[in-house]
């Protein structure tokens, strides 16, 4: 063997004995909130497709006739020859709808992070970034070259004396979090963080993945927080939106310097025209329809209630449990009893943390919502 597949399969065995290798399960997804999965059919709680649009007859649709329209790939980065039209059309539609000037598309959520903080961040500059963050704003602030200070999660008063610390020495300051945060469902203190950026001159940067569609009349997290000024909203297309993409909302200045010089963007091919009419299509039900988009956090509360947990604030709540193998175990005995909630482990969150991560949907009834709420008291893990 040489000593690169020797290498791997070291670390595999590593990884395999902290219960913490991963493996890749095929699923089909049949009617959400249903999927087979292992040849049974089970209820998804791990899909973060919130509103189901991902299989809406109106973005299957205007994907389809996109596809029949322009073909499916957009054959060239945006700069050279595929900035097809419907790109620029989600982009109006994404800024009117943070209320901002502008919007820059990306090829994914993770992608749009590693463009927007390398290219508005460097050398000299400050990252002060929230310890629970998403991995792919600590990857795009590594890239950046910046000085990167983390602060324990949500305090406010951390954040700020960073900033109160070394602000001065730095040439911009950008202030970075979730709006959501993915892996425990809480909200950012985007109000306060937006008061400690203006008194330091940060730029406040939030990432809404799991915000936009759900919270906020569907505007997302940022919405209930009327009076902050968040220089960027970053988001991702592929969650309640359904579709695949990722963008960010700002100033039209900042969103042009981001079309001239993000890496991302320059040396990679254009977003397919089929996932960005999908995305288009998807943001006129969300805006249509309040039922819909009010119902998977209706949904999180419900649970919370039932089974005497903090109120959820949006789609996603935690159940921790502490260890990775200890996870494992609940999950597979959920699944047994017809409900998927995938385990989350180290490195995706903190050592001793492991949890179960349940989603909720538009799909789910509230007896599907009962039964999971009730199997998980089964299991002994609330204490
Ligand atoms: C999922 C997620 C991303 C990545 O978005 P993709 O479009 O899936 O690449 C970024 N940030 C957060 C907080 C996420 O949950």
């Amino acid at each position: 063997m040489n000593s690169l597949a020797k290498f791997a399969e070291g670390k595999l065995a590593e990884l395999e004995a902290k219960s913490l290798r991963r493996i890749l399960v095929p699923v089909q997804r049949t009617v959400p909130p249903f999927m087979l999965r292992n040849g049974r059919e089970v209820i998804s709680f791990s899909c973060n497709d919130y509103l189901n649009l991902s299989q809406h007859p109106a973005t299957k649709a205007a994907a389809q006739a996109a596809i029949e329209a322009h073909g499916v790939g957009a054959a060239a980065s945006r700069l050279v020859t595929g900035d097809h039209p419907v790109l620029g059309a989600l982009e109006a539609k994404l800024a009117a709808l943070k209320g901002t000037e502008a919007a820059c598309l990306f090829g994914s959520g993770y992608l749009a992070n590693l463009a927007i903080i390398p290219t508005l961040a460097g050398r000299g500059d400050l990252i002060v970034i929230d310890e629970l963050a998403h991995a792919c704003l600590f990857a795009g602030s590594k890239l950046s070259d910046a000085r990167v200070m983390v602060f324990a999660h949500n305090d406010v008063a951390a954040a700020s004396a960073l900033l109160e610390q070394h602000r001065a020495g730095a040439r911009h300051a950008l202030l970075i979090t979730d709006g959501v945060f993915s892996m425990d469902g809480d909200l950012a203190p985007i109000g306060e963080l937006s008061d400690v950026c203006r008194l330091h001159d940060a730029w406040l940067m939030t990432d809404d993945a799991h915000g936009v569609g759900v919270l906020g009349e569907g505007r997302g997290s940022a919405a209930l927080f009327p009076q902050a000024r968040i220089a960027l909203q970053m988001g991702t297309l592929s969650k309640a939106i359904g579709s695949y993409g990722g963008y960010v909302c700002a100033e039209a200045s900042v969103v042009d310097l981001l079309k001239t010089r993000a890496r991302p963007l320059i040396y990679s091919t254009a977003l397919p025209p089929a996932s960005a009419a999908a995305a288009l299509a998807a943001l006129e039900v969300i805006e249509e329809e309040p039922e819909l988009r009010n119902r998977p956090v209706a949904l999180a509360r419900r649970f919370t209630a039932r089974l005497g947990l903090p109120e959820a604030v949006s789609t996603i709540v935690p159940i921790i449990v502490g260890e990775a193998d200890a996870a494992l175990a609940a999950s597979r005995g959920l699944e047994a009893q017809g409900f998927l909630v995938i385990a989350i482990r180290p490195p995706t969150v903190a050592a001793g943390t492991a949890r179960l991560r349940i989603a909720f949907s538009a799909a789910h009834t509230e007896a599907m919502v009962d039964g999971l709420a009730d199997a998980i008291s089964a299991l002994g893990l609330l204490r």
